[in-house]
C-alpha cells in the first residue's frame, strides 16, 4: 500500500456558532503553512497566542497550538488552530490554509494517518469513531478502553500464545536434529487455549452488539391497558396522549430512552381510531403485532383492575417467541393484583417503574455487564470466527496426529485472521469501509 502524506486540513468542530472553533493542520508543511497566515513566530512545544491575517488585515484572535512529528494525534507536525466560534471566520482561515498549500482533509484522514503512522491500531480508530457515535456512557466506556488498547492487548496475548506454539513447530521441522519435535498434547493445550480465549469474547459479542446498536423496545397490550402512559413514565416526559377514552386517535410514537445505559429505543402501539369496540380490539392486536415484529424485547401490559382475559393473552402470545414481561398496569387502584412474579407498576404514583427498567436490563442483557471491557464490531468478530475456524481445523489435525506441516497451515491461518482485528495485515478496500464512517476533521 503507498500512501502520500500531503498536507491536510479541516475544521474538527461542528461549522456552527461556538465558543470556539478548533482547525487541525496535519502534514510535514503544516506548522509552515500555518506561520504564513499568523502574525508572530510560532514557537514548538508552546501556546502561541496572536492574529490570523489576510495580507495584513485582521482576520481573527486566534491560539495555535504546534505539534512536532512523532508527538501528535496523527504522528506528523500537527498545527492547531484555535479560533473565535464563527463559521464565517473559520471557513476564512481555512481557505487561507488551502491556499497556503494545503488540501482539504477526507473523511476521518486524521486517524487514518494516526493508524498508517502507527501511533494506534485500528481496532483503536474504530474505538476513536465508536466513541464520538457513543449514545450511552456504557457504550462510550465500552469505546474509550478500546481506545486505550483493551481488545488489542487482549488480542495479542491469544496471538502470543499462536505465534509461540506455530514458530516452535516450524523451528523443529526446519531443524529436525536440534529442535525437538513438539509434543501433539502440547499443541492441543496451547491450541484449546487460544479458542477458550477467542470464544469468550465472542460470547460476549451479542451483548457488545446491543451496547453499540441498541435494542427496541415495544410496549404491548389491550386499548386501554396503559400503554401511553408506561411510556410517557419511563421517559419521565409527557410525550403520548393519554385518554380515557379506547381507541382515541393517536399515531405510532417512539422515543429513545437512556435504560441504565444501553440505548433503547421504544414503541408505542397506539393508533387506534374511534372504531367499533371489535375493530377497535382488532387494530389492537395488528398494531401489537407490527410492533412485536420490529422488537427485540416485549412489555406485554394488562389492566391491573381487570385482570388478564383472552383478548391479553391474544396480544401475549404474539410475544412468546420474543424476550417478554408480563407488567400489571395502574397498581396504584388495586394493590394487590400482581401474580406470578410479574411486575406490578402504576404510571401515576410510579411504583415499579425503576424495578421494570432493572428486569428489562436483566431480560436484555441476561446478566450483569461482563468483566470484558471491550467491545467488538461486525468486522472484529467476523475475523475472531474466522480465526477460531482455523484453530478448530488445527486442533482437529493434531488430535489425529496429523503431520504438524499441516497443522501450521491452519496456525497460520488464524494468525492472520487476529492480525485484521489490529490491521497488521489490511487490504486498502478494508481500510476505506471503516475511514467512510468518520466526519470531515477527525
Ligand atoms: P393505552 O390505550 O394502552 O395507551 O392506555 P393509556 O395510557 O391511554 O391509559 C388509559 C387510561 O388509564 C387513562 O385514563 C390513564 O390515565 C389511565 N392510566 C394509565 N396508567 C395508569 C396508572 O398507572 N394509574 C392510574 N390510576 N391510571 C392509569
Amino acid at each position: 500500500m503507498n500512501y502520500t502524506f500531503d498536507t491536510i486540513c479541516a475544521t474538527a468542530t461542528p461549522l456552527s456558532t461556538g465558543g470556539i472553533g478548533v482547525i487541525r493542520v496535519s502534514g510535514e508543511n503544516s506548522i509552515e503553512i500555518v506561520q504564513k497566515i499568523f502574525n508572530k513566530k510560532i514557537v514548538p512545544k508552546i501556546i502561541n497566542h496572536g492574529w490570523i491575517l489576510n495580507n495584513g488585515k485582521k482576520i481573527d484572535e486566534v491560539i495555535v497550538l504546534p505539534f512536532v512529528a512523532p508527538h501528535s494525534y496523527t504522528g506528523e507536525n500537527v498545527a492547531e488552530i484555535q479560533t473565535h466560534g464563527s463559521p464565517v471566520v473559520i471557513n476564512e482561515i481555512l481557505n487561507l490554509i488551502l491556499e497556503n498549500g494545503a488540501r482539504l482533509a477526507q473523511r476521518g484522514e486524521f486517524t487514518k494517518r494516526a493508524f498508517l503512522n502507527h501511533k494506534i491500531d485500528l481496532s483503536q480508530a474504530e474505538a476513536v469513531l465508536d466513541l464520538i457515535n457513543a449514545k450511552t456512557t456504557k457504550s462510550a466506556q465500552g469505546a474509550a478502553n478500546n481506545l486505550s488498547g483493551a481488545l488489542k492487548i487482549k488480542i495479542e496475548e491469544i496471538k502470543t500464545q499462536i505465534s509461540d506454539i506455530l514458530g516452535r513447530i516450524i523451528a523443529s521441522l526446519d531443524f529436525p536434529e536440534d529442535v525437538a519435535e513438539v509434543s501433539y498434547d502440547e499443541i492441543i493445550e496451547k491450541i484449546e487455549n487460544s479458542i477458550k480465549n477467542i470464544e469468550e469474547i465472542l460470547k460476549n459479542a451479542r451483548i457488545h452488539n446491543i451496547l453499540r446498536q441498541g435494542v427496541k423496545i415495544a410496549v404491548a397490550g389491550r386499548p386501554n391497558a396503559g400503554k401511553s402512559s408506561l411510556f410517557n413514565a419511563l421517559l419521565n416526559i409527557d410525550r403520548a396522549i393519554v385518554t380515557e377514552i379506547e381507541g382515541t386517535t393517536r399515531d405510532t410514537i417512539t422515543e429513545t430512552l437512556d435504560l441504565n445505559g444501553i440505548s433503547a429505543t421504544l414503541i408505542d402501539t397506539a393508533g387506534i381510531r374511534n372504531e367499533s369496540a371489535d375493530k377497535v380490539e382488532k387494530i389492537g392486536i395488528e398494531q401489537s403485532k407490527s410492533a412485536i415484529e420490529q422488537a427485540d424485547v416485549v412489555l406485554c401490559l394488562y389492566d391491573g383492575q381487570v385482570g388478564i382475559n383472552d383478548k391479553d393473552r391474544e396480544i401475549f402470545e404474539l410475544a412468546k417467541n420474543k424476550k417478554h414481561l408480563i407488567v400489571c398496569t395502574k397498581c396504584d387502584l388495586c394493590p394487590s393484583i400482581s401474580q406470578n412474579g410479574e411486575i406490578s407498576i402504576s404510571s401515576v404514583t410510579k411504583e415499579g417503574i425503576e424495578e421494570l427498567k432493572n428486569a428489562l436490563y436483566k431480560e436484555i442483557i441476561g446478566l450483569n455487564p461482563t468483566e470484558n471491557e471491550f467491545l467488538t464490531n461486525q468486522r472484529h468478530q467476523n475475523c475472531l470466527k474466522l480465526s477460531l475456524e482455523a484453530l478448530n481445523n488445527a486442533l482437529e489435525g493434531a488430535n489425529q496426529q496429523e503431520l504438524q506441516d499441516l497443522i501450521s497451515i491452519d496456525l497460520k491461518a488464524a494468525l492472520t485472521n487476529l492480525g485484521e482485528i489490529s490491521g497488521e495485515v489490511i487490504t486498502d478496500n478494508i481500510l476505506n469501509n471503516i475511514f467512510e464512517n468518520f466526519c470531515i476533521g477527525k
